[in-house]
Parts: C-alpha cells; sequence; structure tokens
C-alpha cells in the first residue's frame, strides 16, 4: 500500500504513568504521575502509527487540553486524509485549535510514524537524512532530597551518563550552592547545566545567576518567567556562562523575537513546545544562522515521546547539544514502548527501523488509561 491510502483509524488513550520520585523544577512540582496521551493512526492497509502529547500544566498545558485537542478538533482534519499529506494535514490542525502545542506534536508525530512504516523508512530519513548515530544524554538532577539524589547521581554514572542538569530555583539558594559544590567535589569529570525553569523572581534574579555562574556550568537555562526577555538580555550581559531560553522560546514566532532582542546564547528545543518535528528543526536553524546553539530539551515523556525528538535530533544537525530523553529509563516506574528506549553507556542510540522503530506496548496502554476512545 502506498503513501497515498487513507488514513481510517484515530484512537486515543490518556495515561497516568507512576513515578519513583518526586522533583522540583523552578515554577512547579511533578509527583505521583507523569500525565500523557499517546495517539494511534491506522491507514487503509492496516499499518498504524503512534504519537505522544507530555503536556506539563505549569509549563506547555494540561493533559485535559491535549486530549481534548486530539479528541475534538485535530480528529476531524486526519480522518480520511492520504498518509503522506502530512505538511497539509499539519497546516490544518494549526488553524483548527489554538495553542496546543503538544497535540500537534503528538499528531505530527503518528503521521510520520505511520508514513515510515508505509514506506519502510526510518521517520529520521522523513526529516532529512541522518547527522549522527548517536546523543549525548544528560539526566537532571530535580529531587527535593538530595540524600535520595545521590542514590540517582551513583546509579546514572555507573551506566555511563556524563552530563547532568542541576534543577535550580525551587528552594533556597543555599541548597542550590550546596549541590553545585558537592557535585564539584564529588564527581569532578560530570559535565554540569543549570536551568532554573523560569523560578527566579526579577529582584533576586541577577545575584543568584551570576553566583552559580561562578561554578562554570555549560550553560544557564531560563532564570525568570517567559516572557521577562528584558530580564533574560540584562542577565545574559552581566555573565560568561551561556544562557539558555526554554519557556521564553516555543515556536518559530519566538525564536524570531528571541533572536531579535538578544535574549539567550541558546534555545531549548522541545516538540512539546514547537508543536511538530519540523517546526522544532526550523527553531534550530534559526538559532544556527543567528549564531545561537541549540539543545535537545523534553517535557515529561514517556518513550514514545522519547523516540520522536531522537529522530528529530538526528535529522537536525543544529542541535550539538546534546538531549535529555532520562524518564523513560530513570523516572518512570515502567515505560510504555515494546522493547526499552535506546539509552545506554551515556547516549542516546537513534533507532533505524521503519518509523519510530519501536511501538507502544498495548498492554501498557491499556493498563494505564485514565480514558480512551478506541475503535
Ligand atoms: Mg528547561
Amino acid at each position: 500500500m502506498s503513501l497515498d491510502q487513507k488514513i481510517v483509524g484515530y484512537d486515543l488513550w490518556q495515561l497516568a504513568l507512576p513515578v519513583t520520585t518526586r522533583r522540583d523544577h523552578g515554577i512547579g512540582s511533578v509527583e505521583g504521575a507523569c500525565e500523557i496521551v499517546v495517539l494511534r493512526l491506522t491507514a487503509e492497509g492496516g499499518e498504524v502509527g503512534f504519537g505522544e502529547a507530555s503536556p506539563w500544566v505549569v509549563f506547555t498545558g494540561s493533559v485535559e487540553a491535549s486530549y481534548a485537542a486530539l479528541d475534538r478538533y485535530l480528529r476531524p482534519v486526519v480522518i480520511g486524509q492520504r498518509v503522506g499529506d502530512i505538511p497539509q494535514i499539519m497546516a490544518k490542525a494549526r488553524r483548527a485549535v489554538a495553542h496546543c502545542t503538544e497535540a500537534k506534536a503528538a499528531l505530527e508525530t503518528a503521521l510520520l510514524d505511520l508514513a515510515g512504516r508505509v514506506s519502510g523508512v526510518p521517520v529520521w530519513a522523513l526529516l532529512g537524512g541522518k547527522c549522527r548515530d548517536t546523543i549525548p544524554l544528560s539526566v537532571s538532577l530535580a529531587n527535593p532530597d538530595w540524600e535520595e539524589e545521590k542514590d540517582l547521581l551513583a546509579r546514572i554514572t555507573a551506566d555511563g551518563v556524563g552530563i547532568v542538569k542541576v534543577k535550580v530555583g525551587f528552594a533556597d539558594h543555599a541548597f542550590d550552592v550546596m549541590r553545585m559544590e558537592a557535585l564539584a567535589r564529588d564527581y569532578p569529570d560530570l559535565k554540569v547545566r543549570i536551568d532554573f525553569n523560569q523560578g527566579l523572581e526579577i529582584e533576586e534574579a541577577m545575584q543568584r545567576v551570576l553566583d552559580l555562574a561562578a561554578f562554570k556550568p555549560d550553560f544557564i537555562e531560563q532564570p525568570v518567567r517567559a516572557h521577562h526577555f528584558d530580564i533574560m538580555a540584562q542577565l545574559r550581559a552581566a555573565t560568561n556562562v551561556p544562557l539558555l531560553a526554554d519557556e521564553s522560546v516555543f515556536g518559530p514566532e519566538d525564536a524570531k523575537r528571541a533572536i531579535s532582542e538578544g535574549i539567550a546564547d541558546g534555545f531549548s528545543i522541545k516538540i512539546m513546545k514547537s508543536g511538530g518535528l519540523r517546526r522544532a528543526q526550523e527553531v534550530a536553524r534559526m538559532a544556527a544562522s543567528a549564531g545561537l546553539s541549540a539543545y535537545g530539551g523534553d517535557m515529561f515523556e514517556a518513550g514514545l515521546a522519547h523516540l520522536a525528538g531522537a529522530h528529530m535530533i538526528a535529522a537536525t544537525p543544529e542541535i550539538t547539544l546534546g538531549c535529555e530523553f532520562y524518564q523513560a529509563q530513570y523516572y518512570l516506574c515502567e515505560d510504555i514502548l515494546q522493547d526499552p528506549f535506546p539509552s545506554q553507556g551515556g547516549v542516546v542510540t537513534v533507532p533505524n527501523g521503519p518509523g519510530l522503530g519501536i511501538k507502544p506496548d498495548l498492554a501498557k496502554l491499556e493498563h494505564y488509561a485514565v480514558r480512551s476512545s478506541t475503535s
């Protein structure tokens, strides 16, 4: 069957995936479960494609909004369309519902997975080809209990992980300084990055950023609220450590303004922010064209979204700072994929099979479903 065949099936599962610990990230926390939506598209010939929406309510939006967008507003622009008409379907999707970028990322992921499986090529080939076989993996340190965090540090370093991102700005400044000192003392070979996740108030931001910049991390990410472009520019001017914008830059439209206002030295690129894989590539290319770096960020995701991000980064040479697809292996009690997400030895290995290369386990989707809409 060709790419001309119609999409005839559209199934959804909203999942609550138990997580191992509490995690604090600047402006918000995750505890108990990671909430996502999984979409399955089916073509006339029976082939299927999967995508994941991974929202976080204080950052991109709610799981309820993702589910509603996919179930009510995006379903009509997909059913009956041809498998190969991905750009047209995504253009209709952007017009059908505002925002809901995670739902649009899930849709484009599922469309690319389906087209890849129908034509026998990996998603990275559909995105322009592969520029790297592996992606360096960063694991985030966000546990408010530092004693528990030491167990994770021992585990990831034993596994060969060489990069950590310390989530700061959610507790007092002394806690952040203590952890930076401990990492420098006990893990001198680790590459360390810092992410405030918008956690700082304007009046405290400059001093706290300069204090942590003294530890010479690889970069410092998003100290203040997304809309404070002016404060970001001031912080960037005051420190020699590269400043990354994450929450300030969702899609190409934000990237254009961020570049013109000089708010950052690099962008965290996420398919859940940009509303799809190709728009994420566009943000990375805009960054590179302006002399900025790009990092492969993620949300609280399961392995299905990690796969989409890995294929996107594999096909995007401008994203040079690695990725943070660690949740499937190090945060969820159990992932949803049939085979483990391929991260070992401190790198993510890009799959080469058709589509995303690995499918979700349907029994796990049913097991963790809070609600579903399947035929
Ligand atoms: Mg971030």
